[in-house]
Formats: structure tokens, C-alpha cells, sequence
């Protein structure tokens, strides 16, 4: 769909605000509530929450980053939301924090995770939040189109 290019773009530049790290991606996220889905009312999509790597103190991940500025007045119903983000989550963090997966399932909120780019083993080898997503009911699709814009932002600094 055109509107997954749209708001993968939008995920993107997000990830153009991280500040480089060699240790670590550059990614970008998203939280869409779409037009029709449980909570809106609106007549058309909402954008509720962004993330980028590092926006919030601490090692934090963007995914965790828009998860956690989410508000009593901004978080969505369970099952209504669509997280995009410009690499597929994290399944697995060296630093022992939570992975993004977990939080994006324990979070409720989500029905489906749109990644622009899945992760390059620079790091972790063998991600597993597909399989992880698609076992607790979260639909992952992989976003065509922006791959090689993601990666390049996601590995600045590298
Ligand atoms: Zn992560």
C-alpha cells in the first residue's frame, strides 16, 4: 500500500534524528491508530506516539522510545494500533534490557508491525520477532521500497 510508504517514510525521518553510535542502529518508529480502527473516530488515521534510537535516556530503542511517550490520554485501545518501523524489532538485546518484541506484545496495543528493513546480524544473529509477533497474534509485514534508505540511516556511524 502507498500509505505504508507514507508512514514508513515518516518512521524514517525520525531515524535521521538519532545521533550515530557504532555500537548500535539508527531506527525510527511509528504508532498509527488507522481510520476505522477501535478508539477512532476521527475519519482518518491518527498518528499517536514516534520513537527514534536513543531519544530517551538510557540505551533505548526506538520502538520502546514511542511505546513509552504513549499517555492515559494518547494510548489506544488493545489490539487497534500499527507500529511501523524502519528495522524490524529487536528479539534479543546484548545490554540484557527487555526486547522490543516483548514490549511491543506485553503492550496490548498492537495488531500488526510494519518493518522497512530486517536486521542485519551486525549485532544479534537470527532475530526471532517474526516468529515471536506472529506466535502472540501481531500480524508482521515487511514494508517494500525503502530497504536500502533504511539501512543506510540505520548503520550511520557504523
Ligand atoms: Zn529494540
Amino acid at each position: 500500500m502507498a500509505q505504508d510508504l507514507t508512514y514508513m517514510a515518516l518512521a524514517l525521518e525520525q531515524a535521521k534524528k538519532c545521533v550515530p553510535t557504532p555500537t548500535a542502529f539508527c531506527v525510527g518508529a511509528v504508532i498509527v491508530l488507522p481510520n476505522g480502527a477501535s478508539g477512532n473516530t476521527t475519519n482518518k488515521d491518527i498518528i499517536i506516539s514516534t520513537g527514534y534510537s536513543r531519544e530517551l535516556p538510557g540505551n533505548t530503542h526506538a520502538e520502546q522510545c514511542s511505546l513509552d511517550k504513549l499517555t492515559d490520554d494518547t494510548r489506544p485501545q488493545p489490539k487497534s494500533a500499527v507500529l511501523y518501523s524502519t528495522m524490524e524489532p529487536c528479539s534479543e538485546r546484548l545490554s540484557g534490557n527487555l526486547p522490543c518484541v516483548d514490549r511491543i506484545i506485553d503492550s496490548g496495543i498492537f495488531t500488526t508491525v510494519k518493518v522497512g528493513v530486517i536486521e542485519p546480524d551486525t549485532f544479534i544473529k537470527n532475530n526471532s520477532s517474526k516468529r515471536k509477533l506472529e506466535e502472540a497474534g501481531i500480524r508482521y509485514v515487511h514494508v517494500s521500497g525503502l530497504e536500502n534508505e533504511c539501512l543506510e540511516v540505520a548503520t550511520l556511524g557504523h
